[in-house]
């Protein structure tokens, strides 16, 4: 294989069309849009910057000298603004803006004008405690509403944040407080997790030793747990927001100010410092939250991502608030107190609108469908999924057990490099085919190359790129432009490669096949992971896989399996081979695995993605690679004794 290009082995037939009562109220009915923004990518881009208010207007919609963008030249605007505002000065005012659920039960509506207040008395406490225009301030919180509100204060008075997930490890908050010299940390006593209470306090403490640049920590009462408080450096947060102006006028910020930094999730190495600026961020992700997810003032919306990745920033707080949209938030996790959580939070608020993650949907499917047919569901109308490929079985349980048949399923991909949805069926328009991301969004332009740099012909695969900037882009590594043009620019000038593989059918449909980092070349043939993870996932008795290439002495690599099965099946002598025969039948004798191994639990990052370098260091008796990143530390280290000894 010269020219490089991957193996397209799984055939997809299954296709649902829009059901035409929802094409009908759809936000967008045509596919004419696809044509008006390929004849005039950057007139329509111009067009979606009307959904922003500006300060001042733009002059210029894209500057792009490559590998570097800037987008709406000389726009002055506020994120908060446009989030708060603008909706408090008519009748939304007294619409609910986050409905907050707390894993203990406990909840609160924050409607936009409470939380208009407390954003701009959170801002005032900020610059009392000395943040400036440009100062960076990092947040380690639970989802609670306190998030969203130092996120939009900050913004409000145009310090960048940084969030860092509250699962994140002290060392972990550590390199990411002192990579971005963070002056104020906003943190919580404790965060609540399946019933007991993690230290978030004393973690930040731990963190703090070593990360000088913190002048001062806000410490938000949650768990009301007792922590140790740092005379001079230490406030509560409540006592601080007593008594303070409600009046804080937002900073006019230019459309390339700095917004936030976010690191990402770090599945394939070491997390990168990924900064997104204003303006053109805030049009990526209003456009495409109010077409992708349909979004209407009555709809309920819950996105079950936390705020610490991106999907939490650009569709919980950016988007949907810059719309004006009722956003759930929910703390805890999905099996307390018991499996059927998720499904309560939806019966309990009437939830219209669910986004949430395939790892999700498969422990979902690993517990078995009882747990949300005890529930009523009935008030879904949509759904959606972003993180990894969704395999198409689990696509059609989301469907058949979640939707019941009714809601179309919107597969997002996307990065946080790209701070906005880059691949996605408009639901009202495209007709769905599950395992697939469908097409680009309008204005958006995206590539399928060989090695050498050519687009690949329809129904094969290569490296996942775009050829065009989009307004929502990263514009930087934090203090590291070097990384930047060589992580993402330096394999073909001027184009973005997004680090995935992926292929495109005969129908132009766009199928991610996994990281190009974890493709298994099996005598030269170039698999990609979810491809053969599907293939088992087929499987009746299987939950989840992850498969990776293994030295072969004559093959070059093997596919070697990990597989998790759905709760209460047997493992009998013969599934190993019953397995390996399915795959085998379903994509082909080239992509058997030569082993397959069954595990509890998948390694995964603390987002809930597979992290397959890690098993391939199991699989070859490696030490560990970065392991920061990884959720539960325990799980690669039983796997790694297991396979030791039976592997
Ligand atoms: P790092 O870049 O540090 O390894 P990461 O890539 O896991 O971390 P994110 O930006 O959170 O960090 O994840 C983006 C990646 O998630 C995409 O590149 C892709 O591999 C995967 N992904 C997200 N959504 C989808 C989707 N709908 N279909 C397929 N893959 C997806
Ligand atoms: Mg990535």
């Amino acid at each position: 294989m010269t020219e490089e290009r991957f193996e397209a082995l799984l055939q997809e037939n299954r296709l649902f069309q829009p059901p035409e009562s929802f094409q009908a109220q759809a936000n967008v009915q045509s596919s004419e849009i696809y044509d008006m923004a390929r004849a005039d990518r950057l007139g329509f881009w111009a067009k979606q910057s009307e959904r922003i208010t500006w300060f001042e207007p733009w002059t210029q919609v894209l500057d792009w000298q490559p590998p570097f963008a800037q987008w709406f030249v000389g726009g002055k605007l506020n994120a908060a603004y446009n989030c708060l505002d603008r909706h408090v000065e008519g009748w939304r005012r007294n619409k609910a803006a986050i409905i907050f659920e707390g894993e203990p039960g406990d909840s609160r509506v924050l409607t936009y004008q409470d939380l208009h207040r407390e954003v701009s008395q959170f801002a005032n406490v900020l610059k009392s405690l000395g943040v400036h225009k440009g100062d960076r301030v990092t947040i380690y919180l639970p989802m609670i509403p306190e998030a969203a509100i130092a996120m939009l204060a900050c913004a409000r008075i145009g310090a960048p944040h940084s969030v860092v997930f509250g699962g994140f490890s002290a060392e972990s908050l550590r390199d990411r407080i002192n990579d971005a010299e963070a002056k104020v940390l906003i943190t919580s006593d404790g965060s609540f997790r399946r019933g007991s209470v993690v230290q978030l306090k004393a973690n930040a403490d731990t963190a703090l030793k070593g990360a000088n640049s913190v002048e001062h920590v806000v410490v938000v009462k949650r768990t009301g747990i007792e922590v140790a408080m740092t005379a001079g450096r230490d406030v509560w947060y409540h006592e601080v927001m007593q008594d303070v102006s409600s009046v804080c006028p937002a900073e006019p910020m230019d459309a390339e100010d700095m917004l936030y930094i976010l690191y990402t999730s770090g599945t394939t190495g070491k997390p990168k410092g990924v900064v997104h600026t204003t303006g053109g961020y805030m049009v990526g992700v209003a456009s495409t939250h109010q077409m992708i997810f349909d979004i209407k003032e009555e709809d309920v919306y819950w996105c079950t991502a936390d705020v610490g990745w991106v999907t939490g920033h650009s569709y919980i707080v950016y988007g949907p608030l810059a719309n004006g949209s009722t956003v759930v938030m929910y703390e805890g996790s999905p099996d307390y107190p018991a499996k059927d959580r998720f499904w309560q939070v939806i019966e309990k608020y009437k939830v219209s609108i669910l986004y949430t993650a395939p790892t999700a949907i498969r422990t979902f499917m690993k517990w078995g469908p009882k747990y949300p047919q005890s529930r009523d569901l009935s008030s879904l109308r949509l759904l959606g999924t972003v993180g990894e490929p969704i395999n198409p079985e689990a696509w059609m349980w989301y469907y058949k057990y979640i939707g019941a048949e009714r809601c179309p399923i919107v597969d997002t991909w996307w990065q946080t490099e790209t701070g906005m949805i880059m691949m996605t069926p408009l639901p009202g328009v495209t007709p769905l085919k599950p395992g697939s991301c469908t097409v680009p969004f309008p204005g958006v332009e995206v590539e399928i190359l060989d090695r050498a740099g050519q687009p690949v012909p329809k129904g094969s695969g290569g490296y996942l790129t775009v050829s065009q900037p989009w307004p929502a882009m990263l514009r930087t590594v934090y203090r590291d432009p070097d990384r930047y043009a060589n992580t993402y620019f330096s394999n073909w000038p001027g184009i973005y490669f997004t680090g995935d593989g992926a292929k495109w059918d005969e129908e132009g449909y766009f199928w991610v096949l996994g990281r190009v980092d974890d493709v298994i070349n099996v005598s030269g043939h170039r698999i990609g992971t979810m491809e053969v993870e599907s293939a088992l996932v087929d499987h009746p008795m299987v939950a989840e896989a992850a498969c990776i290439g293994k030295n072969h002495e004559v093959k070059g690599q093997a596919v070697a399996a990990f597989v998790t099965l759905k709760e209460g099946v047997e493992v009998r002598d013969d599934l190993i081979d019953e397995l390996k025969a399915h795959v085998a039948k379903k994509i082909g004798a080239l992509a058997r695995p030569d082993d397959i191994f069954f595990t509890a639990e998948l390694p995964k990052t603390r987002s809930g993605k597979i992290m397959r370098r890690l098993l391939r260091d199991i699989a070859e008796g490696r030490a560990l690679g970065d392991t920061t990143t990884l959720a539960d530390a325990s799980v690669v280290n039983s796997l790694k004794e297991r396979y030791k000894e039976e592997g």
